[in-house]
Parts: structure tokens; sequence; C-alpha cells
């Protein structure tokens, strides 16, 4: 007896560039919020806008994607 599949629905990945940082999202550095996230090839980074700037000739150089949100910091 065939049993009927069970619909795998598509998984629908996140749209990086629509990512907003909330206070949930920290800096691996510091703990401050984070408004940047680099993506390297197995894993992310995020960063507050001071470690970012610290870091960033070497997030630049190695990360695969590197979305930059500190333009948001004083958005209040
Ligand atoms: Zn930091």
């Amino acid at each position: 007896m065939p049993q009927s599949a069970p619909a795998i629905e598509s998984i629908t990945p996140t749209a990086t560039t629509e990512r907003t940082f909330t206070s949930n999202d920290r800096c691996d550095a510091c703990g401050a919020q984070a408004y940047v996230a680099a993506t390297f090839l197995a894993s992310e980074l995020l960063f507050c806008g001071h470690h970012y700037r610290k870091h960033q000739n070497a997030i630049e150089e190695q990360a695969a994607y590197v979305l930059d949100r500190t333009d948001t910091i004083a958005a209040k």
C-alpha cells in the first residue's frame, strides 16, 4: 500500500535584506545591541556599530555577506 507522503512546505528563507535588528540581537563582542550581521561560510556574527567599525576590514575581507544597519542606530 502506497502511503501518501505529507506535503513538505517549502521553507522560505528569511529575506536578509529585509532584516531588522531588535534588542534580542546582540553584538558577539560586547553584548550591545547589534546593527550589523556578517555572514560567513558557516556562521553569522553580529556586531554593534562600535565593533563593526573596529573589525570592519577583517569582516569585509572574510564575510560572504555583510548587512549593515548602522544607519538605523539613531532612528529614534
Ligand atoms: Zn560591540
